[in-house]
């Protein structure tokens, strides 16, 4: 499709802003990509949604600041749309990335706010973390190579120091925790701004993990060096154990809106709302005759004549393969099963008897609605909540509505 350049950038211009509800034309709906098709999947991230659910991790958390956790594209709602969205929030004291490139988007959205890198680094690249007035998250020796940086850049780098207090996975065992920490803070140009654990997620271990974080905080405080300020909890955590909530609370999921075990949404601890959707266009409806076939493998046979319709979004955009195995889309707010195989960019669904969608009706995989949220349509096919919103393919348009 070729489009005049003009109508490329009012398209692309109307993109940030704008949403399509379910109401709206074919027409309207070609404005979505640049030069992709209507049919096309697209991503909706409600503002408001993130807003809400900040508010109520504030009031769970007791006002204490939240340091929101917007790695992996910000769990696919993308980084800069996300850390956009939160930056006015006084509640919000920062952001938490993975990867360098994620801070760069940060910075590069005009968003001035504290930003912690919990990725690992090499000296050039703490370099440019610290251009960027990025946080390295430290838990190696490398307090010389931070001083250089510091020399060069003629201010002080300020860090935040990992801690393993039993998950394994990255931070300074805590038995030899003290000793990187008195040897950071001996550095004029080091400044320890926070130190920080993440816990395993086991109800009786988590128990262990904070004790050995907070005697080790006891022991550093004996000695005069100061922490700054102690951080741990995740989504998990913010439902599970009150007390690791410590200075400052590190939610990721919950800020999205999602919770992070099934259990955790009938507790009424905190009510979160979905801020991320995926939704494409009905490209095909038709028949089958009872004995035939739909998908590979002749995965789906129809027992009695029924009608399917075909979405144009599959496992390269995200939908999990498993999403076959007891997933439902909404269209015209029904609830309809994902049938035969979810390949690479098809998914068909069963209508039924009756014709009753289509082509060009919106079809969404999940959204905030109760029976089409991400928790429903993972708990539904047995995957994981994390695996449904960070796969999705970050190539899809991202439609941030107010
Ligand atoms: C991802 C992550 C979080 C947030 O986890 P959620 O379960 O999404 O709340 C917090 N801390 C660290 C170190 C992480 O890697």
């Amino acid at each position: 499709m070729k489009l005049s350049r003009r109508a490329f950038l009012h398209s692309a211009a109307i993109l940030p802003t704008f949403g399509i509800d379910s109401g709206a034309t074919l027409a309207e709906a070609a404005l979505q990509t640049p030069n992709g098709s209507s049919f096309d999947p697209w991503v909706e991230v409600r503002a408001g949604h993130l807003r809400h659910n900040v508010a109520e991790i504030s009031r769970r958390a007791g006002g204490r600041p939240i340091i929101a956790v917007v790695k992996n594209n910000g769990y696919g709602l993308g980084v800069a749309n996300v850390a956009r969205a939160l930056e006015p929030l006084e509640a919000v004291a920062g952001f938490a990335v993975v990867k360098l490139d994620e801070g760069l988007a940060i910075r590069s959205a005009g968003i001035d706010k504290p930003v912690l890198l919990m990725g690992p680094l090499d000296e050039r690249n703490l370099g440019e973390a610290h251009r960027l007035a990025l946080m390295p998250m430290v838990y190696t020796p490398i307090g010389a190579a931070l001083e250089r940086i510091a020399a060069r850049a003629r201010n002080p780098v300020a860090i935040h120091v990992c801690v393993d207090t039993g998950i394994g996975r990255v931070g300074v065992p805590y038995r030899d925790a003290a000793v990187l920490i008195r040897d950071l803070a001996r550095r004029k140009s080091v400044e320890i701004r926070g130190v920080m654990m993440t816990f395993a997620e086991d109800e009786q271990f988590d128990r262990e993990q904070l004790r050995r974080f907070e005697a080790l905080v006891d022991d550093l405080k004996r000695d005069g060096i100061s922490p700054g300020i102690r951080h741990a909890a995740s989504s998990f955590a913010l439902f599970q154990h009150r007390d690791s909530f410590l200075d400052m609370v590190r939610p990721g999921m919950a800020v999205y809106g999602i919770y992070p075990e099934p259990q955790f949404r009938r507790t009424g601890v905190m009510d979160l709302r979905p801020a991320v959707s995926l939704k494409a266009r009905v490209a095909y409806v038709k028949q089958l005759e009872a004995g035939d076939s739909a998908g590979y493998n002749r995965a789906f046979v129809a027992r009695r004549p029924t009608w399917i319709a075909t979405l144009p979004v599959g496992h390269a955009d995200g939908l999990p393969r498993v999403a076959a195995k007891g997933g439902r889309v909404r269209i015209r707010e029904e609830l309809y099963p994902i049938v035969a195989s979810v390949s690479a960019s098809h998914t068909i669904v069963e209508i039924g008897p009756e014709r009753r969608v289509e082509i060009g009706d919106v079809a969404t995989i999940f959204d905030w609605q109760d029976g089409s949220r991400p928790e429903d349509l993972a708990e539904s096919c047995g995957s994981s909540v994390y695996d449904l919103t960070m796969h999705l393919n970050p190539l899809l348009p991202r439609r941030v509505i107010a």
